[in-house]
């Protein structure tokens, strides 16, 4: 599959058309942003190594049986994936209280939730991705109340994946974003799933393996990305 022509670049990834009509190639970039984007840098092996985790998991949640965007890696930093009308919102699923929500209801980081919690945010960096409800994805017309309940489940049954899988490798899955769209009128998993996305901390030391490196300048950003790699068995090139 080849690529034609530049369709979105985003903060992190830049989005082609290939040859094929239902096909884009993703590729990741080793440009790293926070705080919708006003911080920034340019981290080495970023691209690479968000592409190959990326790979791994979309592997394992399709197996799981997951309808995932993704078809195969075609290079170190670049994937094919299945061309999706995107949702303008963000699933947000979380095990343990961190980032917005403590500062929203007030909670001490690493408190561990009864019940995983499941949350929208409305995609737009203008307005600092506002929590949204289902009212508002209705209202809007952004999805149907059919795609909002398989949006849920699919959300909470990747947990149900991901937790399992971080475990084995000493490793707590607190939180993580998935984005959805939809592929000849079927919901399907788009985006990534990476350190990027989610918040990942040893379960001995409780050290942050995800994106709050770069957010809190904790410095070693993807050496801890390749560290969660390995662990999980990921074979880095
Ligand atoms: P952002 O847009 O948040 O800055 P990225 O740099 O990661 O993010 O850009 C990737 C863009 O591609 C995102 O807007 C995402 O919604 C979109 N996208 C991801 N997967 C697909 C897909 N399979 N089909 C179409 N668009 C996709
Ligand atoms: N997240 C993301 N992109 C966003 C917002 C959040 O990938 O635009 C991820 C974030 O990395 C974390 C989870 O979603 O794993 C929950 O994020 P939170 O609402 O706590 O926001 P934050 O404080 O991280 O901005």
């Amino acid at each position: 599959m080849n690529k034609t022509t530049e369709l979105y670049s985003g903060k992190a990834k830049t989005v082609y058309e290939t040859d094929s009509p239902d096909h884009l190639i993703l590729e990741f970039r080793d440009d790293a942003t926070a705080f919708d984007g006003t911080k920034k840098a340019s981290l080495a092996r970023k691209g690479a190594v968000n592409n190959q985790f990326n790979a791994f998991i979309m592997t394992q949640l399709q197996t799981a049986g997951i309808n995932t965007h993704f078809v195969e890696q075609r290079s170190a930093n670049e994937s094919v994936v299945k061309r999706l009308a995107m949702i303008p919102v963000e699933c947000v699923v979380r095990n343990i209280a961190a980032g917005s929500i403590c500062k929203r209801l007030g909670l001490e980081e690493g408190q561990t939730f009864a019940e995983p919690i499941f949350e929208f945010f409305y995609k737009d960096d203008a307005l600092h991705d506002p929590m949204i409800n289902d009212a508002h994805i209705l209202a809007f017309q952004w999805a149907t109340a059919d795609e909002i309940e398989q949006m849920k489940q699919l959300t909470l049954a990747v947990n149900n994946i991901l937790k399992p899988l971080f475990a084995e490798a000493g490793i707590l899955l607190v939180d993580y974003k998935l984005e959805f769209g939809r592929f000849h009128g079927e919901l399907v998993l788009g985006d990534e799933f990476t350190p990027d996305g989610c918040r990942l901390w040893d379960a001995d030391s409780g050290e942050k393996l995800d994106k709050d490196r770069f957010r809190r300048d904790l410095g070693n950003v993807i050496e801890a990305y390749e560290d969660v790699a390995n662990r999980l068995g990921i074979t880095l090139t």
